[in-house]
C-alpha cells in the first residue's frame, strides 16, 4: 500500500500535494463563481479559517472568465470544477487556474482529451480525478451490479490511463461516497493500486453536527492508515464550519504542525469554575493560532494539572481563584474573574515563541 509520503508529489500553485508534504486542506465556495465579489469574499473568510486550497464551480463560461479576476485577488490556490464541458477546462486554464477537476474518461472525443491535457502541461497544471459512487460509468454498475470499492477503483484506473497515455502523471484522485465503509474500503484499495496523491472526501456527508461525526469516522479510519494528502469535509453547512473539522481531525492525528490544541475536561461534581464557557471561548481564541501548542481548561485543582501534563499552559478552577500551570506543575494563582484574560497572554507569548523559533 503507498502511504502518502510515498505518494507522487503533485504541484497545485505554490502548494505541493502528496509526497512528504503535510495533508491539505480544502474546501469549496457557495456563491455563484461568475460574482467575482462575492466569491472572493468567501474565499478570503476560508483562506482566514485555515483553508489552503479552494474549488470553485466552473459551470458556464461567465465563471471560467471570472477566474482571471478572482485569482489577482487571493492567495490559496484556485481549483476549478468541471463536469464534461472542456471548453470550459481551457478558458480555465488561460485564465490561470490553478488545477482542474475533470474526468477525463467524460470529455468526450480524444482530440479533445489531448487538448485539454496540453494546455495542462504548458501551464503545469495538474488534473484532479474524481470518483464519486453515485455516478459510476454504466458499464462498471453492469459489470459490478452496483457501486463498490471494486468498480470505484476500475473507473479511477480508467481516467488514470487516458492521462498517462498522453504522458501526463501530475494526477491527483478521489473516490467519494456517502457511504462510509465502501469510501474506506475504496481510498485503501485505490492506495494498493496507485501511488498519486488520494484526496479524502465523504460526499454528503450530513448536516454539521452529523457530517462531522461521519467525515471524521470515515477520514479518521484513512488517516490512521497514513492515506490521503488532502482532505475535505463535505458539509450542509457554512464552507469555513468545513475547515474548522478539517484542522481538528489532521490535528487527532498530529498531522497539524501549525495549529493549537485545547485540552478540557469532562466536567465533574468538582467543578469550579463556568468550564463549559471557558472551553468554548478559549477554543475559539486558539482556532487563529498557528502554532502548535497545548492548552488546558479544567474544572479544578484536584486532578487538574496532573491530567492534562502534555498542556504546555492551563488553567484549573479553584474557588474563588484559579491555578496556572505548565505541563502539570503549578505556576501562580490568578482571582477567578482575571483567570480567561491570562491563560490568553499566556498562549500569545507561547506562539510568539514559536514563531520565532
Ligand atoms: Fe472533575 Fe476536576 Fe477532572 Fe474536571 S478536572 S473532570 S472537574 S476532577
Amino acid at each position: 500500500m503507498y502511504h502518502r509520503e510515498q505518494t507522487r508529489a503533485v504541484q497545485v500553485g505554490n502548494l505541493t500535494i502528496g509526497g512528504n508534504n503535510e495533508v491539505v486542506i480544502q474546501s469549496m465556495t457557495m456563491t455563484k463563481t461568475a460574482d467575482v465579489q462575492a466569491t472572493v469574499e468567501e474565499i478570503h473568510q476560508l483562506e482566514e479559517a485555515g483553508c489552503q486550497i479552494v474549488r470553485v464551480t466552473v459551470n458556464n463560461m461567465e465563471a471560467a472568465e471570472a477566474i482571471k479576476e478572482i485569482k489577482k485577488q487571493i492567495q490559496i490556490p484556485l481549483v476549478a470544477d468541471i463536469h464534461f464541458d472542456y471548453k470550459l477546462a481551457l478558458k480555465a486554464i488561460e485564465n490561470g487556474i490553478d488545477k482542474v477537476r475533470i474526468n477525463p474518461g467524460n470529455i468526450g472525443r480524444k482530440e479533445r482529451v489531448q487538448e485539454v491535457v496540453r494546455a495542462c502541461k504548458e501551464k503545469g497544471v495538474p488534473i484532479r480525478i474524481g470518483v464519486n459512487a453515485g455516478s459510476l460509468e454504466k458499464h462498471l454498475l453492469e459489470k459490478y451490479g452496483y457501486p463498490t470499492a471494486e468498480a470505484m477503483v476500475e473507473s479511477a484506473l480508467h481516467h488514470i490511463r487516458i492521462l498517462e497515455d498522453l504522458d501526463f502523471h501530475d494526477i491527483i484522485v478521489s473516490l467519494k461516497a456517502s457511504d462510509v465503509p465502501l469510501t474506506i474500503e475504496a481510498y485503501t484499495k485505490a492506495a494498493a493500486a496507485f501511488n498519486y496523491p488520494l484526496h479524502l472526501g465523504i460526499t454528503e456527508a450530513g448536516t454539521l453536527f452529523a457530517g462531522t461525526v461521519k467525515s471524521a469516522a470515515g477520514l479518521g479510519a484513512l488517516l490512521a492508515q497514513g492515506i490521503g494528502s488532502t482532505i475535505r469535509i463535505s458539509l450542509s453547512a457554512e464552507p469555513v464550519e468545513e475547515i474548522k473539522v478539517c484542522r481538528e481531525l489532521l490535528k487527532a492525528f498530529g498531522l497539524a504542525s501549525n495549529a493549537a490544541t485545547l485540552i478540557s475536561c469532562p466536567t465533574c461534581g468538582r467543578i469550579e469554575i463556568d468550564l463549559i464557557s471557558v472551553a468554548n471561548d478559549i477554543e475559539n481564541y486558539i482556532s487563529k493560532i498557528k502554532a502548535p501548542i497545548k492548552v488546558a481548561v479544567l474544572g479544578c485543582a484536584v486532578n487538574g494539572p496532573g491530567e492534562a501534563r502534555e498542556a504546555d499552559i492551563g488553567i484549573a478552577g479553584a474557588r474563588g481563584e484559579g491555578l496556572l500551570f505548565r505541563h502539570g506543575e503549578v505556576v501562580r494563582k490568578i482571582p477567578e474573574d482575571e483567570l480567561v484574560d491570562e491563560l490568553k497572554k499566556e498562549i500569545d507569548n507561547l506562539a510568539e515563541i514559536y514563531e520565532r523559533t
